[in-house]
């Protein structure tokens, strides 16, 4: 007797990431109840298998779903606001008197929507956010049936979102109370940085993290610029800084991290920091290059993130996964350093470690939610296929990506968004451009 299943997803190849280097051809997918419940044989499958929904796709690949270990997803809003100037400058002239004066309810949520929108559209199926607003971020998510580790923001200046430390503590606490039995949405402590958040409130961020066994998310050694700053204020490099606060630990993901000495590589290989990888806000902001060869030689966990669509200029982490691969090439001085498969880690399994979700999703594992991506590999840049991991992470495009799949719901059926209607997303757009640029002139 065939067993029922919900779905059973045929496919040229399944790239499940783990095991690692493993390229299944002519398999097929069975999903049930949102989650993977067996990878096995197409033809196998068809006897072993009475699917409800039957779906053929003969020229892809299936991956799990990318994971963009950061983002500010509100962001989306102030895209191609100001382009081409140093970070300081952009943050302190641009970009936070905009967040300033716009930052509220309807602003975060008409900006997430649009940057979950383009996510879903180029194959990503997880998110891991900081900014203001963090409830707001949250209710989008889940309403759109995307997945996300939604940040509680900590910041020592006052904002829209709450006035003062203890205020962002209370908040952030409530979401994370509201959201902690959800199938979508985790939560992280996400102090901004070191240059942005003072010793007290860093110390409270690390008993909060050991108590509630949640991630920290915080931008580090992002530019020389803040270790300078570090250097004067506090007399230290901030990862010695926080070394003192004992915040080097396997909860902390520590994002950008290009301005790296050898022996503080080694200290947070030995503390199991992950670092965030962000290459193309570092390039554009020119910030510096992350030593991506010697953390992973280090043993160090790498995940994938695009940063802000403000300092990159979008959410495509195929772009991004073909520029991790090259630049750690080239700041490596080694072509054999970051293979396309420890890329595609890197976007998939390596974040969902870092945000400690890796029961849940990261890899095609039978048990595991069904989070999906299907990449068409039959257009022209994308011929031959030799090996669709190459193609994946060199060749493909993200509006390759035709159908995508969280925790068994599909999201994106025939290049469709199903949760979301792009038609109202490039309208709010239109509205919000209206009235920001009137004032940032
Ligand atoms: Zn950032």
């Amino acid at each position: 007797m065939p067993q029922t299943v919900d779905t059973l997803i045929h496919a040229r190849w399944i790239i499940p990431v783990v095991p690692q280097n493993t390229v299944l051809e002519q398999h097929a997918l069975a999903i049930h109840h949102g989650r993977i419940k067996a990878i096995l044989p197409s033809e196998q499958a068809k006897t072993q298998f009475d699917a409800k929904s039957v779906i053929e796709l003969v020229d892809h690949a299936l991956i799990p779903g990318l994971i963009n270990a950061h983002t500010h997803a509100a962001m989306n809003l102030f895209k191609g606001l100001a382009d081409d100037l140093p970070l300081m400058d952009w943050l302190n002239k641009h970009i936070w008197p905009a967040e300033q004066k716009w930052v509220g309810e309807e602003f975060v949520a008409d900006g997430t929507r649009l940057a979950i929108a383009e996510m879903i559209r180029g194959g990503t199926t997880c998110f891991n956010d900081m900014y203001f607003f963090p409830d707001i971020t949250a209710q989008v998510s889940a309403a759109a049936g995307m997945r996300a580790s939604i940040g509680m923001i900590v910041i020592d200046f006052p904002s829209s979102w709450a006035e003062d430390t203890n205020a962002y503590f209370n908040k952030g606490l409530a979401l994370h109370d509201e959201y902690r039995d959800h199938p979508l949405i985790s939560t992280s402590l996400a102090p901004h940085a070191p240059y942005s958040v003072s010793d007290e409130p860093l110390n409270r961020v690390q008993m909060l993290s050991n108590e509630l066994d949640i991630p920290v998310h915080m931008h580090v050694h992002e530019t020389r610029d803040e270790i300078s700053m570090g250097v004067e204020k506090y007399g230290k490099r901030p990862i010695a800084r926080l070394n003192e606060l004992n915040m080097l630990s396997p909860a902390l993901n520590a994002v950008h991290m290009t301005q790296l000495e050898d022996d503080e590589i080694t200290l947070i290989a030995e503390n199991g920091v992950s670092v965030v990888h962000c290459p193309q806000s570092n390039l554009k902001l020119a910030s510096g290059f992350c030593p991506v060869n010697k953390l992973a030689k280090a043993g160090i966990n790498i995940a994938l993130g695009t940063d802000s669509s403000a300092s990159n200029n979008n959410l495509d982490m195929f772009e991004e996964m073909q520029l991790a691969a090259m630049l750690s090439k080239a700041v490596a001085d080694d072509a054999s350093a970051i293979p396309a498969q420890q890329v595609l880690e890197m976007a998939t399994i390596n974040g969902a470690r870092a945000l400690g979700i890796e029961q849940e999703t990261g890899s095609l594992e039978i048990g595991k939610a069904a989070d999906i991506a299907a990449i068409d590999l039959s257009t022209v840049n994308t011929q031959p296929v030799y090996n669709p991991v190459s193609q994946i992470v060199y060749a493909a495009h993200s509006e390759q990506v035709t159908d995508v799949w969280i925790a068994g719901k599909r999201v994106l059926k025939q290049g469709q968004l199903s949760t979301l209607d792009p038609v109202q997303l490039i309208e709010k757009a239109g509205y919000w451009k209206e009235r920001i640029s009137k004032s940032d002139a």
